[in-house]
């Protein structure tokens, strides 16, 4: 599947000053794209105009890590192909952590279960996703998903779903199977009934799905949010007042940064500002979110 999964595409423009609060941050939806995951000519970051400046794998590889490290993200939940990911893994080892990314951009199918189980007892893998269904259509409640799921659950594997929406034009573009229906978080209730001590992520914080969400949340105390893609591609005040709901809502030791930065490597350090300088939060919480609940999710020490 050739998707372009360009999140959401509207104009606004944000500031370039970055607040660097040298705060230790790990990104839970970091994709490790190639060369190409976007067309021969990739499309210009659609909030700051900026064309992606790598051309070349080595290039996305150097450019990436240059700046998680200037910004201090010390670990990335790495969503790729296994392959993809071993290039960043072998070139920062203690940086990246190998996630599965399903469907990705080289439409590779999903390993059969003896091969994924393996992967997972042999730590090749530390979370299943970003499992971008809803692209197709799908649900992660489809019986064909089942055994997966008892493999991550018996493994302590978090399973990370993309939620919410995407960008306009979606069903018109990449994906003719995409629905809006497929991302409402409620949609997981079957599976978090049926595996208990599955760990579920519900990228892009379901966002716009607010209610579904909270209630999500208050049930099954084993679903955390991440806010990528949300932190920087919706207007400020947008993303605030989603955010500032689930703050108010009591869910401040399960939400997580992500950037979902794509192609593009300025996502990082919008993202990153933009929740930096989130005026309801206080340092506390932004220790929270940026590092100590992820650090909990993905047992990281
Ligand atoms: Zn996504």
């Amino acid at each position: 599947m050739n998707k372009t999964v360009l999140f959401f595409l509207i104009p606004i423009f944000f500031s370039q000053n970055i607040t660097s609060q040298n705060r230790k941050i790990i990104d839970v939806h970091f994709h490790t794209r190639s060369a190409g995951d976007y067309g021969k000519i990739p499309p210009p970051n659609p909030i700051t105009g900026k064309a992606p400046k790598a051309e070349t794998n080595d290039m996305i590889l150097n450019s990436n890590i240059a700046l998680l490290k200037e910004y201090n993200v010390v670990k990335a939940i790495c969503s790729g192909t296994l392959k993809r990911n071993a290039d960043f893994i072998s070139k920062d080892p203690s940086r990246f952590i190998s996630s599965l990314e399903y469907p990705d951009h080289q439409n590779n199918s999903l390993p059969d279960t003896l091969a994924f189980k393996k992967l997972c007892e042999e730590h090749k893998i530390s979370a299943f996703g970003e499992l971008g269904l809803q692209y197709e259509g799908e649900v992660l409640s489809d019986k064909k998903y089942e055994p997966y799921l008892s493999i991550c659950e018996k493994f302590g594997i978090p399973v990370a779903v993309h939620t919410g929406i995407a960008a306009p034009n979606t069903p018109y573009t990449c994906c003719p199977n995409f629905k809006i229906e497929a991302g409402k978080p409620l949609l997981l209730e079957p599976v978090l009934l049926k595996h208990p001590k599955l760990k579920v992520q519900l990228m892009h914080m379901g966002y716009p799905f607010l209610e579904e969400t909270k209630a999500l949340m208050v049930i099954f105390p084993q679903v955390y949010v991440d806010v990528s893609a949300v932190d920087w591609l919706v207007p400020k005040e947008e993303f605030y007042s989603y955010l500032k709901a689930l703050i108010t809502a009591g869910f401040e030791d399960r939400i997580m940064y992500g950037s979902d930065q794509m192609i593009w490597e300025d996502g990082i350090s919008l993202s990153i500002k933009t929740v930096e300088e989130a005026p309801f939060l206080n340092d506390a919480q932004k220790d929270k979110i940026f590092y100590k609940n992820a650090s909990k999710f993905f047992n990281i020490q």
